[in-house]
């Protein structure tokens, strides 16, 4: 089958085998797949992977053991769990000492022609959202996870870090919640197509007020640990959504003095995301789609997705 492949160098290939389908599994055919910052880091070498690449998806399911699943449009949950440790049992599969997640750890990811899920990590997408939206299910579901870790009364000052797709999603949920969120980049195009609800910008760390209650950083930098440390107030939280391949030397000193909370924050709950999307249909989500490829031209897609200037860039599978 076509699939974009990396082995050390980001290759088309006509000729990559078809992944297997274990018992209780699903075959899906893709029909979308999304450039995540993930993608991008792994082709600096994060996480040592090997394989297909992606994990953003929706297909149809081709094949599965449970016949009412065929033929229907489906997102897949990333993280597939042992299903026997305490972390699987208990639902957070998510954290499974031995999980595997598709083109990013031990299997085969989403940017081909057909893909493989436990049939448990599906989920039906309604008729009401679109392929493009539904490609957004992952990473917003990523910026879901924020409201599951830090339980919010509404009124917290918070500021977000980062005008990529990751920081300005995670600014439009928090947004759905909050007051008040100031999201703080360097792109005026990106922060400009950020506005919805009471999403503020600002272009200028020093314009932003300090003390805030809630810093989400999402800058995939390491400097940006930094300077939320510099925003947070005493006791307040910071959110730590960047995740980068290079080690990264920071002074956490100041994190002691001020006893301010640090909460590493990953993956969420697909249902999450599908609920915001449903509740939310003027999410303007279009906004962030800056290109879209056919698979054939994944590598130029992955150029353009590298660019600064560019947000979502999404591969037409079929
Ligand atoms: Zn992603
Ligand atoms: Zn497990």
């Amino acid at each position: 089958m076509k699939a974009l492949f990396f082995d050390g160098t980001l290759r088309f290939c006509t000729d990559v085998p078809e992944p297997l389908r274990p018992e209780g599994w699903a075959r899906i055919r893709v029909l979308k797949a999304g450039i995540c910052g993930t993608d991008l880091q792994i082709l600096a070498g994060y996480h040592g992977y090997r394989g297909i690449l992606g994990h953003e998806f929706v297909g149809v399911v081709e094949e599965s053991d449970d016949s009412s699943m065929a033929g229907r449009r489906v997102v897949g949950e990333i993280n597939i769990g042992c299903g026997r440790c305490n972390f699987c049992r208990s639902g957070m599969a998510r954290h499974c000492l031995e999980r595997r997640v598709p083109g990013i750890a031990g299997h085969p990811g989403c940017m081909a022609e057909f893909c493989t899920l436990p049939s448990s990590n599906l989920h039906p997408v309604p008729d009401a959202i679109g392929d493009e939206r539904a490609v957004f299910i992952e990473p917003l579901a990523a910026a879901c996870e924020i409201l599951e870790q830090v339980p919010l009364t509404g009124s917290e000052r918070t500021v977000v870090l980062g005008d990529g797709r990751l920081g300005i999603l995670c600014a439009w949920v928090l947004s759905t919640v909050l007051e008040e969120v100031t999201l703080v980049g360097h792109h005026p195009a990106k922060l400009e197509a950020a506005h919805w609800r009471s999403v503020k910008t600002c272009d200028a760390l020093g314009d932003v007020d300090r003390n805030v209650d809630l810093v989400v950083e999402a800058t995939g930098t390491g400097r940006g640990l930094e300077e939320a440390i510099t925003l947070c107030r005493p006791r307040g939280i910071i959110i730590l959504k960047t995740t980068i391949a290079q080690p990264f030397k920071i002074d956490l000193a100041p994190v002691v003095v001020r006893e301010i909370t640090v909460v590493g924050s990953r993956c969420g709950r697909f249902s999450d995301g599908l609920q915001i999307l449903l509740a939310h249909p003027d999410l303007p989500l279009e906004r962030l789609i800056t290109g879209r490829y056919p698979l054939e031209k994944g590598i130029e897609a992955f150029v353009q997705a590298r660019r600064r200037e560019n947000l979502k860039v999404l591969l037409e599978v079929l």
